[in-house]
């Protein structure tokens, strides 16, 4: 496997060596707590005291609040309340003084999710019932000033991040305090820097920004542990009560260890010895965004990079999903992400992206390649080298298997090719998939023969054959479709495909079985080829097994594999994955067959019953292809839970 390039820095970071050190020191001699009199709680008190003094300075900060707290969220929580408290109390005076209250809580359309959803918690709790708007972004992502000046004189507070997480565009925020300022807005305002420390200067003191919180772990220091500024004179009211620690405004004992490890990363900063500087980081994001380029025929870039941090690219490949896009990477051992962390696991488009406008087209593609301040030359020349292989690896013609399943929401296509992979038919596509069904048959110089749906308008037939020119439909011949020595015919609503005799197609040389269960086939020899169900194939004739106990974990994997040296080991993801990085399993290279080509080679590991097991990349597409071989009948296959990313 390939050694991992870490490039998704806007998620996480690894941790500083010196923030590891100085961690490990501080649980060592500075244990102590800090709020204790005797010489350990001094000591610790006195890293405390360093610490934040240091952190004033990087900031400049100046007589504003600084504190510790676990993290940006954590922040965001404080000053939103803090805010919102300011707001019910001036409410309560205005009843009294017939003064108006400003009544909108304004946040930016792409803030981190933790700011709309802790206005609307505490909005909700304060029982304030104030209205909450979004503050619209350009199709360069800054916010749209011309709306904040409509709406500055009625804001309460208006919260808008200094970079955004997902795309990297700078704020404005010279801009949004001039219109404050200038519509004498009687609006609080925070600033999330969780994406500007390190990558942007800050002088705090010298803004109008009355909070701006910090996380840790975005920049080198371990997660749990964050920096909140508030302005003097802002209000403030603590979001944790109890033995009254840093200075009453967060309570609870501190964390000692992440507060020593931030230092050490704000040391750093300070010194200015070991982070590039923005010079330097710009020069390797242009190094980076060329390979992506070369890589990658017609990639865009979804926010213009004069505007983003010096290590963010945010882009899309026209017609490769991100799906597609990150399984590629992360075969080459290259770790970048869709868009922020938090939404990996849902599928949803990102509301950044739609929040500027970025057509469905390109966010359903977009990928996030993020990189940090202690990257050097010898990192950025191996994350272009694998770059430029992953393209590769995406654009290779792919050989052709006698049979390819299509899947698209729920929905299974088929595509037929000859043995010379010259020649197809493609039999239900999937609507959407069709431009890229069609690029891929032109890389691959096959000719489609024919296109037809086996229910009426359910697949993308004629989608497919307008881009290929090719007239949808059954052609209707009686004869059949010749594919080099291979046939297909219709039955009824059936249609079989296999090894033509003297122009016929016998019972027994039927393969594969599309559309309707089809009678005339010899019971277990051919699998049907469903357009919906999972599996997507079945055996007529044969009993399905059960598929409880398909799952072996990394260690019974490898002593099953050690055991039965006669067991095949398979990869099914995807060629551009498996090109970008060969899967090898316990000093095993594994065979390659993508789960899309899986049917095509099921009949011949049921005719020689021979132990499969199936990896992948996370351990869902092996479940799925253990699963599908025991409905088809055989016994003894199984996967590696966790896939490749847990087994070494
Ligand atoms: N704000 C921004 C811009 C972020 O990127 C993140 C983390 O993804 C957060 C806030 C939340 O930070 P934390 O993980 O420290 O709570």
């Amino acid at each position: 496997m390939n050694s991992e390039l870490y490039l998704d820095a806007n998620a996480t970071s690894p941790v500083l060596p010196a923030a590891i050190a100085a961690a490990t020191t501080a649980m060592h001699t500075c244990f102590g707590n800090p709020s204790s009199s005797h010489a350990a709680g001094l000591r610790a008190k006195a890293l405390l005291d360093g610490t934040r003094a240091l952190a004033r300075r990087v900031l400049g900060a100046g007589s504003g609040r600084l504190m510790f707290t676990s993290g940006a969220t954590e922040g965001i929580q404080t000053a939103v309340l803090s805010a919102l408290c300011a707001v019910r109390e001036r409410r309560l005076l205005g009843k009294t003084s017939g003064e108006a209250c400003p009544d909108l809580l304004l946040y930016g359309a792409t803030e981190h999710k933790a700011v709309p959803e802790s206005l609307a918690h505490w909005n909700r709790l304060l029982g304030l019932d104030l209205e909450l708007r979004a503050l619209p972004v350009g199709a360069d992502g800054r916010h749209r000033l011309e709306v904040l000046r409509e709406l500055a004189p009625r804001a309460a507070f208006v919260c808008t991040m200094a970079a955004n997480n997902e795309t990297g565009v700078v704020s404005n925020l010279d801009g949004i305090a001039a219109v404050l300022n200038e519509t004498a807005s009687p609006a609080l305002w925070m600033v999330d820097c969780v994406q500007a420390l390190g990558k942007l200067p800050l002088n705090l003191d010298r803004t109008r920004i009355d909070y701006a919180p910090f996380s840790g772990h975005k920049l080198y220091a371990p997660k749990g542990i964050g920096l909140l500024y508030v302005r003097e004179g802002a209000p403030y009211t603590p979001l944790m009560c109890g033995g009254g620690q840093e200075a009453g405004q967060r309570s609870g004992t501190e964390n000692m260890s992440g507060i020593a490890a931030l230092g050490a990363v704000l040391d750093e900063l300070e010194t200015g010895n070991t982070f590039r500087s923005h010079g330097q980081l710009l020069a390797m994001r242009e190094r980076l965004a060329a390979a992506l380029v070369e890589a990658f025929p017609g990639l865009v870039f979804n926010a213009p990079l004069a505007q983003t941090l010096p290590t963010t690219l945010n882009f899309s490949v026209p017609g490769v999903s991100s799906k597609e896009l990150l399984d590629v990477f992360d075969a080459a051992g290259v770790r970048v992400s869709a868009g922020s962390a938090c939404s990996a696991s849902k599928a949803a488009p990102s509301y950044v992206l739609d929040a500027m406008g970025v057509p469905n087209a390109c966010s359903a593609s977009a990928v996030r390649l993020s990189f940090g301040p202690l990257a050097d030359e010898a990192f950025i020349d191996a994350a272009c080298e694998r770059i430029l292989r992953c393209g590769r690896a995406l654009y290779q013609a792919r050989p052709a298997a006698a049979l390819q399943q299509l899947e698209s929401f729920g929905a299974s296509g088929w595509l037929l090719f000859d043995e010379a992979g010259t020649q197809c038919i493609a039999i239900d596509p999937p609507v959407a998939l069709a431009p890229r069904i069609a690029a891929d048959l032109r890389a691959r110089r096959c000719r489609l023969l024919a296109c037809f749906d086996t229910s009426h308008g359910a697949g993308g037939a004629d989608a497919l054959g307008e881009l290929m020119n090719v007239a949808p439909g059954w052609p209707g011949e009686g004869a059949g479709i010749a594919l080099g020595q291979d046939l297909l015919l219709q039955r009824g609503d059936a249609f079989l495909f296999g090894r033509a005799r003297d122009g016929a197609l016998e019972p027994d040389a039927v393969r594969f079985v599309f559309g309707a269960p089809a009678a005339g086939v010899a019971a277990g020899a051919a699998l049907c080829c469903h357009r919906i169900g999972e599996p997507a194939v079945s055996r007529p004739g044969v009993d399905p097994l059960p598929d409880e106990g398909i799952d072996l974990d990394a260690v019974s994997a490898a002593a099953y594999l050690e055991s039965h040296p006669e067991a095949l080991l398979v990869d099914v993801r995807e060629l551009p994955e498996h090109t970008a990085g060969a899967a090898r399993l316990h000093g095993r290279a594994a065979q390659h067959v993508p789960l899309s080509q899986l049917a095509g080679r099921a009949a011949e590991w049921l005719g020689q019953p021979r132990p499969l097991v199936f990896v992948c990349r996370s351990g869902n597409r092996s479940a799925r292809a253990a699963r599908t071989l025991r409905r088809l009948g055989h016994a003894q296959c199984w996967h590696v839970a966790g896939g490749l990313a847990l087994a070494g």
